[in-house]
């Protein structure tokens, strides 16, 4: 019998990983994915797509497809999955590996203005700027819409739903995205202020240094914390090793 490693994705890291496990003998990996995205890229192993159904339903599916080892490599704030595979993993014996890449940090002279919401975020807005890039994702765009008076440059991979502030512009990209490009993007659009998640990593890191370099305020989302007792390693070696296993 095969291991099976059911892991929770999403991110760049959980594809980096399921290429890393499924080019392992011996290692079954089925990566899921919540379905938000409409075109989400490849992945190696196996791919399962859609809620469980709560904490009960992921129990029961590690339980149906012999699960040996639960990891969540899911994005920093999908705060729900990571309390349910906590739960699920508590029930079912299961162990659980969280991976949790580590939040940016302001360099001397930033101008972040940190706050525990988006709701919050937008509570900052008027006092700081009018032209306003926002990337938290296209969810959570609500917390916006009463803001009328401001102008928005909304970036996501798949359009947003209403309801949105009335003044938006869309912008549809997938990172990873460059300095210059960034840069490009803030001076284009006039942009006064940058809103943002933490999320940390590579990837979506380059409008932090374009809005350094423009001297730009952020006002950055801080991320939900971890379900009591849950500790995460940082990166794609720290899930091998609690795997058990080595590097290839
Ligand atoms: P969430 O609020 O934590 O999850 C809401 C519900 O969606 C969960 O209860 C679960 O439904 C389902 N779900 C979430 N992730 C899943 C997964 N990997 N596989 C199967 N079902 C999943 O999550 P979210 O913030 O909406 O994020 C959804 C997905 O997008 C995550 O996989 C995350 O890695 C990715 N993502 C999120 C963000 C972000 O800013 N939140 C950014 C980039 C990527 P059931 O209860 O029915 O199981």
């Amino acid at each position: 019998m095969p291991a099976h490693v059911l892991l929770l994705g999403g991110t760049t890291e959980a594809r980096r990983l399921a290429a890393d496990l499924a080019a392992r003998p011996g290692i079954r990996v089925t990566t899921s994915l919540a379905g938000r995205v409409a075109r989400p890229g490849a992945v190696a192993g196996e791919l399962r797509t859609g809620g469980f159904g709560g904490a009960d339903g992921l129990a029961d599916w590690l339980r149906a497809h012999r699960v040996t080892a639960l990891v969540d490599a899911t994005h920093p704030f999908a705060e729900s999955i990571t309390a349910n595979a906590a739960r699920a993993a508590a029930v079912t014996g299961v162990p659980l590996v969280v991976l949790r890449r580590p939040g940016w940090r302001p360099d001397p002279g930033d101008r972040w203005y940190c706050v525990p919401s988006v709701r919050a975020a937008a509570g900052t807005l008027p006092r700081l700027g009018r032209r306003v890039f926002l990337s938290t994702g296209r969810l959570g765009l609500a917390a916006f819409a009463h803001l009328t008076d401001l102008h928005f440059v909304v970036r996501s991979v798949d359009p947003p739903g209403p309801p949105l502030p009335p003044q938006t512009e869309l912008v549809l990209a997938r990172g990873p995205f460059t300095v210059a490009g960034e840069t490009e993007l803030l001076r284009t659009h006039r942009i006064e202020v940058l809103v943002t998640k933490d999320s940390g990593g590579e990837a979506t890191a380059a409008k932090l240094t374009a809005a350094r370099e423009l001297a730009l305020p952020v006002v950055v989302v801080r991320r939900p914390a971890l379900p009591r007792g849950v500790t995460a390693v940082p990166d794609e070696a720290g899930v091998l090793e609690r795997l058990g296993l080595s590097p290839l």
